[in-house]
């Protein structure tokens, strides 16, 4: 069933938005291959059976955990010997909570969890973080009563740059690549020609310029994907989305990412050795047409333009080129400058409906936000600027942007 939807998505015939809101039966281990099951949720589990016990790669959220191991459980019975993170991510690494209740339960061992050494640091930053990450991911997703979570099960093995765990009749190569984060890691499993990819590849444009999160890496995640393709796998397993079968569509697929990610890397960097500004860069760099209009490579999670400001951050200063913005005015003292130019705050919020109507979304984000900045207890004002970034909500085409608009209009 998981792979007749993925046949479908591969042709556009279905989309990341129907797999995760119930078009596949939810709590289910799908065996897509001898000995291989994926549980799809949000983020994909992926559990593989060899004759010494399972391993996982990746173990899914906090709120799934309890759903996840039933399915697995109903799947095979046989202990988990193994747990491989792809990388420190929320969604990644909540999973194994049951799994080692039910080792404690029966006195057996607790799955042994590898990962890049780099997760530690994470989940170290992830303490330092936790109210922005609390406020940051409840905007993202839209979801108020989302919870960062205060405790992390960490790696009892880590690694550096590649490692070979063998358990029973299979290999696992991983392999580390920084890309969407800095502690990723991709497997090889020789012996049946699968690749796990992690985040590498998530059935979206890559998560590489999120607007609210830490540096990624877009050149580097290119020669991972490339790397990846070398190996001819048959079947390709995401960190999140449906599995790739067949030789030719996961070099298809992989290469396709990569060369998305390198005509950004390449478009952006031209612009900057030329001197160009962010604000025209942003407005210059395109995803190459015939790319984006791949099923893979829908900008529906993050967005190519986000991407092109992560580069500019990793390869330049965080100072954009414009001159009055290295030490700016306070937002609410030029709003008001700005509000008696043009005749008060009221004619500012007016413009910025206009500019609505006019199809000038981003002019009308701007104007509502001076207008609020310069009377910030109007309620004609409060209403439209509601109205402003409720409408830009509506029509969003990524999640990121859609999440950051909601909660100004909700604000
Ligand atoms: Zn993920």
């Amino acid at each position: 069933m998981l792979m007749q939807y993925a046949e479908r998505m591969w042709h556009g015939e279905a989309q990341m938005e129907g797999l995760l809101n119930g078009d596949l039966p939810e709590g289910v281990a799908f065996e897509i291959a001898s000995g291989v099951a994926v549980v799809p949720t949000f983020a994909n589990v992926i559990v593989m059976r060899t004759n010494e016990g399972l391993v996982l790669f990746d173990t899914g959220a906090p709120n799934t955990a309890r759903r996840n191991h039933r399915a697995i459980r109903a799947w095979r019975a046989d202990p988990v010997r193994y747990a491989i993170y792809s990388h420190g991510h929320i969604d990644h690494v909540f999973g194994l909570g049951p799994f080692d209740q039910e080792a404690d339960r029966n006195g057996g061992e607790r799955p042994v969890v590898i990962a890049h050494e780099a997760v530690k640091a994470r989940f170290e930053r992830y303490a330092l973080t936790k109210d922005y990450n609390q406020v940051a991911n409840a905007r993202q997703f839209a979801n108020p009563r989302f919870r960062w979570p205060e405790t992390f099960r960490y790696p009892d093995l880590t690694y550096r740059d590649d490692y070979r765990l063998r358990v029973g009749e299979l290999t696992f190569e991983l392999h580390h690549a920084r890309g969407e984060t800095d502690d990723h890691t991709w497997v090889y499993v020789p012996e049946r020609n699968i690749l796990l990819t992690g985040d590498l590849f998530i059935w979206n444009s890559p998560n590489c310029g999120n607007p609210q999160k830490v540096q990624r890496y877009p050149a580097e995640w290119a020669t991972a994907l490339r790397a990846m393709a070398e190996l001819d796998a048959s079947l390709l397993i995401p960190g999140h989305g449906v599995p790739i079968a067949g030789n030719d569509r996961v070099r298809t697929a992989l290469t396709d990412v990569a060369e998305y990610l390198e005509s950004l890397v390449f478009q952006t960097l031209e612009l900057m050795n030329g001197g160009a500004r962010l604000a025209e860069i942003i407005h210059t760099v395109r995803a190459p047409e015939h790319l984006a209009a791949k099923p893979y490579l829908r900008a529906a999670y993050d967005e190519p333009e986000f991407i092109v400001r992560n580069i500019w951050r990793l390869y330049g200063g965080w100072w954009d080129g414009d001159p009055a913005s290295l030490k700016p005015p306070r937002s609410d003292r030029l709003a008001s400058v700005l509000a008696e130019l043009a005749g008060g705050p009221h004619d500012l919020a007016h413009r910025a409906r206009r500019a609505l109507e006019d199809s000038e979304p981003r002019i009308a984000a701007c104007l509502i936000e001076l207008a609020l900045q310069a009377a910030p207890e109007d309620d004609d004002i409060k209403d439209a600027y509601r109205h402003v970034f409720a409408t830009l909500s509506k029509s969003a085409t990524s999640l990121m942007t859609r999440g950051i608009y909601l909660a100004a209009a909700n604000g």
